[in-house]
């Protein structure tokens, strides 16, 4: 099934995202954990892409068998900055004879050392591509605090909208933990007239080191409110992933009590995780 269909029945949706292995070693560990999370039938689930496209196959792999053998709707991740255009178009031609429909198109973030392949500068470019490469439903990233290479959050918007007009169907939030920045946002995306169907991306943090980490790359605004919880529950691993479960379910129910229908969970290859938010709103999202 296209995302965009499941997207557009104008109620609550939830979905999980689960990253592949690196190695062969860990191909049916991770293949476990995305089946354990498929159990609670989420409306879709993304499998991100490594970058650099080494692991390619496990993308590809992983996404068959939640589609195979979990029964869920399955969104494959494809970055571009480090691919070759023939690398591309191995990968849609992998996708395709799986029968998976739905791709999320990045161009992934510029390697440390500055060396990437030249076949493409913007997602923009690798969704026009797409488009023109077979029937994809297509999504995309968003920032609703800017990108972390951007200037300023006009332009950011500004290169949304080119990625909407280039044949997008609907587009995925970076991670945020007010949810007042993501209602600005919407207003002025919308005031742009970008109309697709946007998924709120809501990460359960349940580990204090990972999350200092992961806002240092991305640039991610931490509210005093959330701080709180790190500092006080941080170095206990048991209180933290509860308080982080907690603090990301009042996110989820805020924002759907405020119209936004479309819930993604970075829930990071953890079961229990996704189970346990999944629970919280067993009767908010039937
Ligand atoms: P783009 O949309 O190309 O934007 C990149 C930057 O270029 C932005 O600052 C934008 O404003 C600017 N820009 C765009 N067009 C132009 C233009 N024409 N002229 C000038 N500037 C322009 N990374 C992975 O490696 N694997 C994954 O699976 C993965 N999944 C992700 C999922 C989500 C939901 C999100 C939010 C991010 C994900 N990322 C992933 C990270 C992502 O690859 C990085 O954030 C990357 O730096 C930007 O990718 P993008 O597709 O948003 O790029």
């Amino acid at each position: 099934m296209k995302i965009r269909d499941i997207l557009g029945q104008g109620r609550p949706t939830i979905s999980f995202e689960v990253f592949p292995p690196k190695t062969a070693e860990n191909y049916e560990s991770v293949k476990e954990a995305a089946l354990e999370i498929a159990k609670l039938q989420p409306a879709f689930m993304s499998v991100t892409y490594g970058a650099g496209g080494g692991t390619s196959r496990y993308t590809v792999d992983i996404a068959a068998a939640l589609k195979n053998q979990g029964g869920v709707t399955p969104l494959a991740h494809l970055t571009c900055v480090s691919s070759t255009r023939e690398k591309v178009h191995q990968v849609l031609a992998e996708l395709k004879e799986q029968g998976i429909e739905n791709v999320l198109a990045l161009r992934g973030d510029i390697p440390a050392d500055g060396r990437v392949a030249h076949d493409y500068r913007y997602a923009s470019e690798l969704i026009r591509e797409i488009r023109e490469a077979g029937d994809f439903c297509i999504g995309a990233a968003c920032y609703p605090e800017g990108h972390v290479e951007s200037e300023n959050k006009t332009d950011d918007i500004r290169h949304l909208k080119e990625k909407v007009e280039a044949g997008c169907d609907f587009v995925t939030t970076q991670m945020f933990f007010d949810n007042n920045i993501l209602y600005n946002f919407l207003y002025r995306i919308r005031e742009q007239g970008i109309s697709v169907p946007v998924a709120a991306g809501i990460m359960p943090v349940t580990n204090k080191s990972q999350m200092k980490r992961i806002c240092q790359m991305s640039g991610t605004e931490l509210p005093a409110r959330f701080k709180a919880l790190l500092d006080r529950f941080g170095n206990d691993p048991a209180a933290m992933k509860q308080a982080g479960i907690a603090y990301a379910t009042e996110q989820i129910i805020d924002l759907i009590a405020n119209g936004v229908d479309a819930i993604h969970v970075y829930s990071m290859n953890k079961p229990e995780v996704a189970a346990r938010i999944r629970e919280n709103l067993s009767d908010i999202i039937k």
